[in-house]
Order: C-alpha cells, then sequence, then structure tokens
C-alpha cells in the first residue's frame, strides 16, 4: 500500500483513515473544517492547525482542512482523554468562570503548552498512528513536532534551573 498509487483521492484517503481513527479511540466527535472552525475555535485562542473544542460540552473536533492525519488524529486523541480518562489529563472547568479567569488560565494553557501531558500524549498517539499504519509522511512530520517540543522542553528547563541557581548564588552572596 502506496500512498504515491493515488487510487483514492487525496480527500477519500483522509476521510477513510479519520475513520479509522475515530474506530481505534471508540470516540465519535463531529469533526469540522475551515471557516466554520475557525470561528467555533475563536474563544480557544486562533486555530494553527486543530483543536479539540470542550469547554462547553462541545465534544468537537475543529479542523483547518483534511491535508494531514497526524493532526486529526492528534485531535481525536483528545477526544479520546476527555471521554475515558477525564480526570487523568484535567478536563474539568470550573462551573463559573469569568471572562477574565477564562483569559488567564487560556494564556497558562498556552504558555505551558509544551509541558502539558495532554499534548504529549496527543502528539505520541499521532505518532504511533502513523507508524502502526505506515504513513510516512505524517509520521515524520509529528516526528518533528515532537522532537521540536522535546528540545524545547529541555531548554526551558535548564534555562530555568540557571535562573534558579543564579537567584540561589546571589541570595547565598547577599547573606554571608
Ligand atoms: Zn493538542
Amino acid at each position: 500500500m502506496k500512498r504515491g498509487i493515488h487510487m483514492v483521492s487525496d480527500t477519500l484517503f483522509f476521510e477513510a483513515h479519520l475513520e479509522n481513527v475515530a474506530y481505534d479511540l471508540a470516540v465519535s466527535p463531529p469533526v469540522i473544517y475551515g471557516e466554520e472552525a475557525k470561528q467555533a475555535a475563536k474563544k480557544y485562542g486562533s486555530l494553527d492547525h486543530g483543536a479539540y473544542l470542550w469547554k462547553n460540552n462541545e465534544n468537537t473536533v475543529a479542523l483547518k482542512n483534511k491535508n494531514s492525519i497526524s493532526i486529526a488524529a492528534h485531535e481525536l486523541r483528545h477526544a479520546w482523554q476527555h471521554k475515558y480518562e477525564h480526570t487523568r489529563f484535567n478536563y474539568s472547568v470550573p462551573a463559573k468562570q469569568s471572562r477574565f479567569r477564562a483569559f488567564v488560565s487560556r494564556k497558562i494553557y498556552q504558555a505551558t503548552y509544551l509541558f502539558n501531558c495532554k499534548e504529549i500524549d496527543a502528539d505520541n498517539f499521532a505518532a504511533d498512528y502513523c507508524r502502526r499504519n505506515r504513513l510516512t509522511y505524517d509520521l515524520g512530520e509529528v516526528q518533528e513536532r515532537i522532537f521540536i517540543s522535546r528540545i524545547s522542553r529541555i531548554s526551558i528547563s535548564i534555562g530555568l534551573i540557571c535562573m534558579l541557581s543564579s537567584i540561589a548564588y546571589l541570595i547565598n552572596v547577599s547573606i554571608t
């Protein structure tokens, strides 16, 4: 099975895999695309590639287009987390949240995105799915994302350690 043979169009190929991922994960969220997806994802921040919308119980996957199976797999994995591992992945929102609180928590999520276990799990699943189905191109894409986020996590951690040890050093110097 080679993708290059193009027995089916790319769209059909994508849709077949989307169905297959949903079947694997035993989830069936509605999936929306394009402008509709963009509008729906607005309050989650801008739609880069895809998003899983859950905060108002939408349980909807929003995708920019039908180009990337790895992104679809990543977002559907969030639907799986939400359905089956709600507590472990901390899918809960205070019953009533002010607009400000919602804004702050969105910013915190963005700032700590690379360290978030939801995202790491979703990327790992996407890579695993692409590997199992020999989707070489998509696997490359998700592996690159995983690699970059790993490197970033390491550099952020090293940066923090350096900063904290400098602070500890300065405090120590000023005490003695
Ligand atoms: Zn994600």
